[in-house]
């Protein structure tokens, strides 16, 4: 099975509590749009935000990193290097927004979850999260090709 991953296009970098910082430790801000980890000097955006675009009990905002600057919305069927070096709580829901199923995995093992996830046709898409600190990392629908 293939999947598509893309970066969040609609990041708010003026939200409430947005905070601008310089990088400082490589691999330290990982762009949730273009889906790359920031260099160090680049200039991001830490900001609340939440990935749901509908009504759930599973609403709820993470704190996510954004390039200060313009970048473009990762969309491709790679697993993004930015998933594979971190531990993710990766999760399933329908197309009304209720879970289906969930996990803890290593990035190196996201492929496997994710058939195992999306073998459950009720399965419309899945939202990962760095398991640790909790931030949305990225959203994974089905390649329908
Ligand atoms: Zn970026």
């Amino acid at each position: 099975m293939s999947f598509v991953f893309r970066g969040a296009a609609d990041i708010d970098v003026a939200a409430p509590g947005a905070r601008t910082v310089t990088v400082t430790e490589p691999h330290s801000a990982p762009c949730r749009r273009c889906l790359r980890d920031a260099n160090v000097g680049d200039r991001v955006v830490l900001v609340s935000y939440d990935p749901f675009d509908i009504d759930s009990p599973y609403r709820s905002a993470s704190p996510v990193f954004v390039h200060a600057d313009p970048c473009p919305p990762y969309v491709d069927t790679a697993v993004p290097e930015q998933q594979r070096r971190r531990l993710l709580s990766v999760r399933g829901f329908d197309e009304h927004a209720m879970m289906r199923d969930s996990d803890v995995v290593d990035g190196e093992a996201l492929e496997p979850l994710l058939d195992k996830l999306f073998a459950d046709e009720q399965t419309s898409y899945v939202h990962v999260h760095n398991a640790r600190p909790g931030c949305f990392a990225v959203r994974v629908t089905r390649d329908s090709g």
